[in-house]
């Protein structure tokens, strides 16, 4: 940086950043290009790739294609298909931590347990898993949404005598060939997986408590053709993205953000025919049909999973589950069901930033004031917790457009904060309260409005039903909110 707020040693940092995923990358990558290169990663993991390193699952990849996938700043011209696997999205992560010389950047192998401003000095104490500590002038939060795995609380799991993981920790050392295998939850997760294992088990048991709206995946290989083409002209890349990037954005709106609306009942409609044609069995068409609006909850992709689910090995139990005894799982009408594997497909514990202990000005907890759902200014800033930033905040998260735009738009903004303080020699930085407010109660009036508040469970709300998660407006508004910090919105030291 030209103008240090902070001295920048091994301990005392200028900028730190916690997680190497994405929005840890896309901080780095873009303070390098801003010429600011005084700032250290803190990577839990003994790799870059955060969501894409832990999550190994079988069929691990991405709902949003490939094209539009990827940083707008690192085009990727040779992707090998429509919609992406984890090990090539994995790939190309690395492969922009190495163009960009960013592993020297990183602290691997370090898991940030807790921050804590200091007032007298307005930095921040940072403290790993292994008791030491680090400063920092500016502290960012990569760690995302959904990082930490959730095992659901049913009674008796304690006795369950088989073999038991999460599907973002699978066990590769374990052979699911001739076993029973039981799959508890049918989300993003479940519905990539269960078409591959359902192959190789001798019984597979799907649990599913909720049936899923499923759109067909339009996914196709790339030839070689269409590799030389992206490389030869550039801009067809760049065409293909804005296609993309406008289906998207028209599936937000109509999908996951308008009650109501004709497309949404329209797709219903088409969904449900297409449904009742594959399947043949009645009763399994009814426990499929989903009983809410279509973008309540996540709505998925696939072109297998239906047929996973008639094949003579797999049933499907629609029956809550009561207990767990041994190697039994029994459901609330008296099935009973023994595994020799529980494989929990349940998703993950969606408070923002829980495993991390973050306190603020006058000692005040993060967790504490988000008692009632996490809300940020823009989803980057909180009140009371100066100069700190955080990317895939609240109220960020879309139904169906590429996190990564939503990413760039969080570090192009909290790149001209940062200036803005450059700028001034200013090293605190702290977004009026009055603001965050106002802010929020748009959010919170919008959100309310929109299908994710029509009558289903879903982990974009809080048990209350207060919408933390997700943003409720085109995310071309999301574009305009984060173009430019404006310093009316901060309290400067
Ligand atoms: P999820 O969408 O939260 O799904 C969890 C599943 O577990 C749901 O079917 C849920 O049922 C069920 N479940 C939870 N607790 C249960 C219990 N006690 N008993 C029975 N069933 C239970 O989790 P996920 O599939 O891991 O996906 C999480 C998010 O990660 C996705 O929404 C998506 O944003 C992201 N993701 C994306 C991709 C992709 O791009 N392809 C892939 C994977 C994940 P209910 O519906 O009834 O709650």
């Amino acid at each position: 940086m030209n103008n240090p707020i902070f001295s920048n040693t091994e301990k005392n940092l200028e900028i730190a950043i916690i997680g190497s995923g994405i929005s840890g990358l896309c901080m780095a990558i873009n303070l390098k290009k801003a010429g600011i290169t005084t700032f250290k990663i803190f990577e839990k993991a003994d790799n870059v790739g955060g969501t894409w390193h832990d999550n190994t699952y079988p069929g691990c990849g991405c709902d949003t294609a490939s094209i539009l996938y990827s940083f707008s700043f690192e085009p990727k011209s040779d992707w090998t298909r429509n919609y992406p696997k984890q090990p090539e999205i994995l790939q190309y992560l690395e492969h922009c931590a190495d163009k960009y010389d960013i592993r020297k950047h990183i602290t691997f192998n370090t898991e940030i347990t807790g921050a804590f401003f200091e007032s007298e000095k307005n930095i921040w104490r940072i403290c790993t898993a292994s008791g030491e500590e680090y400063y920092a002038n500016i502290l960012v939060s990569g760690c995302g949404q959904l990082n930490q795995p959730k095992i659901p609380n049913i009674d008796g799991l304690e006795t369950f005598s088989g073999t038991q993981f999460h599907s973002a920790r699978w066990n590769h050392e374990h052979d699911l060939k001739d076993e029973t295998v039981a799959v508890i939850g049918t989300g993003a997760s479940a519905i990539q997986f269960i078409p591959i294992i359902a192959q190789q088990v001798k019984k597979l048991i799907v649990f599913q408590r909720t049936a899923a709206w499923v759109l067909p995946k339009l996914d196709f290989k790339f030839t070689s053709f269409i590799h030389w083409l992206g490389k030869t002209f550039p801009l067809t890349l760049r065409l293909y993205r804005w296609l993309l990037y406008l289906v998207h954005e028209f599936l937000v709106i109509y999908l996951t953000i308008k009650q109501n609306n004709i497309v949404g009942k329209m797709i219903s409609a088409l969904l449900d025919f297409q449904r009742d044609r594959v399947i043949k069995n009645e009763n399994l068409k009814s426990i499929l049909k989903p009983n809410y609006a279509i973008g309540c909850k996540r709505v998925l992709i696939s072109n297998d999973y239906y047929h996973a689910l008639q094949l003579p090995n797999v049933e499907v139990v629609a029956d809550g589950i009561k207990r767990i005894n041994q190697n039994q799982i029994i459901t609330k009408n008296s099935g009973e069901y023994s595994v020799d594997t529980l494989i929990f497909a349940t998703g993950f514990d969606t408070t923002l930033l829980s495993a991390i202990k973050i306190v603020g000005l006058n000692n005040q907890l993060l967790q504490d004031k988000w008692q009632d759902g996490a809300e940020a200014y823009k989803g980057i800033m909180i009140p009371g917790f100066p100069n700190l930033f955080m990317l895939y905040g609240p109220n960020t998260n879309t139904g169906t457009q590429s996190i990564i735009f939503m990413i760039e738009c969080q570090v192009n903004y909290i790149l001209s904060c940062i200036k803005m303080m450059q700028k001034n020699s200013q090293k605190y930085l702290d977004v009026k309260s009055d603001i965050n407010s106002e802010y929020n109660e748009k959010i919170q009036v919008a959100a309310g409005q929109t299908v994710w508040n029509s009558g289903c469970s879903s982990w974009y709300k809080t048990k209350t039903g207060k919408i933390v998660n997700n943003w409720p407006f085109s995310t071309v508004r999301y574009w305009l909110t984060t173009f430019q910090a404006n310093p009316k919105d901060f309290n400067f030291s």
